[in-house]
């Protein structure tokens, strides 16, 4: 039995950490799990998506504020930014991004690391970046050879990809007229995938008034129109609000095997 557990998450933007695994990041931290945010950019490119709010300060800063509160609701114990500029990952210091990962997996040697998958929820490219620097921290952090002076080398038991279910694109589809995100006029589909291929679904039932509240946080990136921010939205009545889907891509806990059949319901399976 491990004594202290702890979990990082990896994304890209102020925000990416609320949708889709805000519930299960509230979830872990309420069970006493250290939960830690790395958010790789301060969404410095972001739009106002509230014309009610008028920006004070730098969009930066405006974002930052945002998370920080998310984070409270989600019980975040650390946020990591690593301090790269929304929408230039891509041409951010591979190696600079990735080694600061590495640095913090040595550090605090989560037994759980999620992050996006190579899909990027919809393709986004510093979503795409962000998984790459995740897959390659994680790899290299296991690799004594490889930046001694960064810390102890240390293998992370359980990575996963947040994912969705394709039968949650599909009714984006139905209720949106499309499943698409526009990023500078052109339309960058979600990827969802088969029922077989999510291996992991975590329950948040217990935690979505957290969840709702730490993503009305980034008020900035909200339509007043967006359902989550009507009074009569009830999280209990969406099934894939209350239910966060994940992919376990690498699976290096000694003896462990994903129960045949069915569906991981703890991320720490295997683990306590
Ligand atoms: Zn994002």
């Amino acid at each position: 039995m491990t004594d202290k557990l702890s979990l990082v998450a990896i994304f890209a933007h102020p925000d990416d950490e609320a949708f889709g695994t805000g519930g299960t990041l509230a979830r872990y931290a309420a069970e006493g799990v250290d939960v830690h945010l790395v958010t790789a950019t301060r969404g410095e490119a972001g739009q106002i998506a509230n014309p009610n709010i008028v920006p004070d300060r730098p969009m930066g800063d405006l974002r930052e504020a945002e998370l920080r509160n998310a984070c409270r609701y989600f019980g975040v114990k650390e946020l990591h930014l690593l301090g790269y500029i929304d929408g230039q990952t891509t041409i951010a210091p591979q190696q600079e991004a990735v080694y600061k990962i590495v640095r913090l997996l040595r550090q605090i040697r989560p037994q759980v690391v999620i992050s996006f998958g190579p899909d990027g929820i919809y393709g986004h490219y510093d979503h795409l970046a962000v998984h790459r620097w995740a897959c390659a921290a994680v790899q290299l952090a296991a690799d004594e050879e490889r930046w001694p002076e960064a810390g102890l080398p240390y293998r992370v038991p359980k990575f996963y990809y947040r994912a969705m279910f394709a039968e949650q694109v599909a009714l984006v589809e139905r209720v949106n007229g499309h499943s698409y995100v526009l990023m500078e006029g052109i339309p960058f589909p979600f990827v969802g995938y088969a029922p077989e291929q999510i291996t992991t679904v975590i329950d948040v039932r217990q935690y979505v008034q957290a969840k709702l509240n730490g993503i009305r946080c980034h008020a900035s990136q909200l339509n007043p129109m967006h359902p989550y921010l009507q009074d009569e939205f009830d999280p209990l009545m969406e099934e894939w609000f209350f239910r966060e889907a994940y992919i376990l891509a690498q699976n290096n806990l000694d003896g462990y095997s994903l129960p045949p059949g069915e569906k991981e319901t703890d991320l720490f399976a295997g683990i306590r």
